[in-house]
């Protein structure tokens, strides 16, 4: 049986264009040690592993070499990003999921210290921070569907969406702007609510929901309710929400 193959890119600038190629490696070129230990790490677990540095080829090159290998159709393409290599990093994913229907994974520096930043991006569907190795191996033990329990690795991995099933509030703070139009609380049918998440979930494989209502827990019994039902779906731990007045 053909192994599952993972993609991991060492995200920095492309070759430049004067021919600068082999002066450029044996002098500047370090090697990206990280990529290659995570890259080792899930090749011991099954995975075919490609690594690919940006550092050695034009744009152009890479862009058609990296073509070819998305065809034979990996389970993720993964990327090693610092802050300035951000915008090839982008790029990358936008190409990526512009011809394929593959998953993109952010890890490094950069997704390390601004993971949301990052996860907001349309283009990258999960994002590792700090080390890298254990839930790389879970995420894609869990895309060739070896691991079923995607909370094991949400504090390393996530796909959050913000939804809202309220809106206005009933109190009346002088500063705040609930108070200022009168923005009355209604909510949303707690069914239309739960049948929300359960697509977010199991359509669109959402690991974590924050609820950004005015005011989430006015209505108790409505909350609890949810609660109740995300627990039997064994769910409850998959949501988020925040009282701050
Ligand atoms: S409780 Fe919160 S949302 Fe409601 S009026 Fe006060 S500040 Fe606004």
């Amino acid at each position: 049986m053909p192994k599952e193959k993972i993609i991991l890119i060492y995200v920095q600038d492309f070759l430049n264009n004067d021919d600068r190629y082999k002066e450029y490696i044996s002098e500047d070129l370090n090697i990206p040690l990280g990529i290659l230990y995570l890259g080792t790490y899930v090749n011991r677990y099954g995975f075919e592993v490609l690594v690919l540095d940006t550092r050695l080829y034009k744009e152009d090159n890479f862009f058609k070499l990296l073509y070819g290998e998305l065809v034979k159709n990996p389970i993720l393409v993964g990327l090693s990003v610092m802050t300035p290599s951000i915008k090839n990093a982008l790029k990358i994913t936008r190409f990526v999921k512009s011809c394929f229907k593959i998953y993109t994974l952010c890890g490094g520096v950069h997704p390390t210290l601004y993971p949301d930043s990052t996860m907001r991006n349309e283009n990258i569907d999960f994002v590792i921070v700090n080390e890298g190795e254990k839930p790389l191996l879970s995420l894609a033990d869990y895309l060739r569907g070896k691991n079923e329990d995607i909370n094991s690795i949400y504090n390393y991995i996530r796909r959050q969406v913000e939804i809202i099933t309220s809106r206005g509030c009933i109190h009346q703070c002088a500063f705040c702007i609930n108070s200022v139009i009168n923005n009355k609380y209604r909510d949303e049918p707690i069914e239309q609510t739960l049948k929300n998440i359960d697509i977010l979930i199991n359509d669109y494989k959402i690991e974590h929901i924050f609820f950004m209502d005015e005011d989430f827990f006015i209505n108790r019994s409505r909350i609890r309710y949810l609660l109740s039902e995300l627990k039997k779906e064994k769910l409850a731990g998959r949501v988020t929400a925040v009282q701050i007045t």
